[in-house]
């Protein structure tokens, strides 16, 4: 038999690739997943380069017939890591662009039920499957100009309670893990498409944000416990953010 195997979605970045590096240092063949092939490919030859078993697959997620595809070339799946996603925007609900809104349930919804369907069977099969969904406190609980990121993360956390639900009894577990602010290079920047200002403005006298592996950290120890431990809804914030709109900011 191959070594279990680790499919990352959204690999190519922050929380994604900080999630295989931990999966593969855990034992896993990790497969990583992202549109920008060059990305994942890196960070392939890098694990390979340090004796981790990686391999890189180009994918996107809001694909359908890409995702089939992919799922058909595995040989095995035992872990997905449903990663993928980001926010467009930080508008009003008055003003908000029904393109933005479309985009974000596309990725952040529609993407975690194509790459969960297209990988199901093989989860099933592996006799000890593990999905993971990395939906965010923005699924929990509303925040001003959150809109269309919160309505689609609050799509993703719907369907991930649903799916836990449908598939008790199956060899699979569920998991949603729920970060509230972590600074990556590329969340913020892709929110405010390119204006690293308003990137930057988002952490701003914030001690600690959580860190892409900080968030990795949680998913790899929700993944390694016992099969029959199933940690339904892992929130993890930074002690500096008691919620998604109370926010500690050191005076400059
Ligand atoms: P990030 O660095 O922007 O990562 C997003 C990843 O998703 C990238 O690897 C991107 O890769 C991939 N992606 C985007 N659209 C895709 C598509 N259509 N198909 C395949 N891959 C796609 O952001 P992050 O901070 O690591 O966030 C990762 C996840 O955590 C997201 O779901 C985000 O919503 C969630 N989250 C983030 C925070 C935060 O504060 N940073 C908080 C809570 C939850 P490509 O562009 O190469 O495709």
């Amino acid at each position: 038999m191959s070594t279990r195997t680790a499919v990352v979605t959204g690999a190519s970045s922050g929380i994604g690739a900080a999630t295989a590096r931990k999966l593969a240092e855990a034992g896993y063949r990790v497969v990583l997943t992202a549109r920008r092939a060059e990305r994942v490919e890196a960070l392939a030859a890098e694990l390979t380069a340090a004796g981790r078993e990686a391999v890189a697959h180009p994918l996107d997620v809001t694909d359908r017939q890409a995702v089939d595809a992919f799922a058909a070339s595995l040989d095995r799946c035992d872990v997905l890591v449903n990663n993928a996603g980001g926010a467009f925007g930080l508008d009003p609900v008055a003003e908000g662009d029904p393109a933005d809104w479309r985009a974000m349930y596309e990725v952040n919804v529609l993407g975690v039920l194509h790459v969960t369907q297209a990988l199901l069977p093989a989860l099933k099969g592996s006799g000890d499957g593990t999905v993971v969904v990395l939906s965010s406190t923005a699924g929990l609980g509303t925040y001003e100009g959150g809109g269309g990121y919160v309505a689609a993360k609050h799509g993703a956390h719907a369907l991930t309670e649903t799916l836990r639900l449908e598939l008790c009894g199956a060899p699979v577990r569920v998991v949603e893990v729920a970060p509230g602010m972590v600074r990556t290079d590329e969340f913020s920047l892709t929110r405010f498409r390119g204006d690293q200002e308003r990137a930057d403005a988002v952490y701003a006298g914030v001690a600690d944000p959580l860190t892409a592996e900080d968030v990795a950290d949680t998913v790899a120890w929700a993944v390694t416990r016992p099969s029959h431990v199933n940690i339904d809804l892992l929130v993890v914030r930074p002690r500096a953010q008691a919620s998604n709109t109370k926010v500690h900011r050191e005076p400059r």
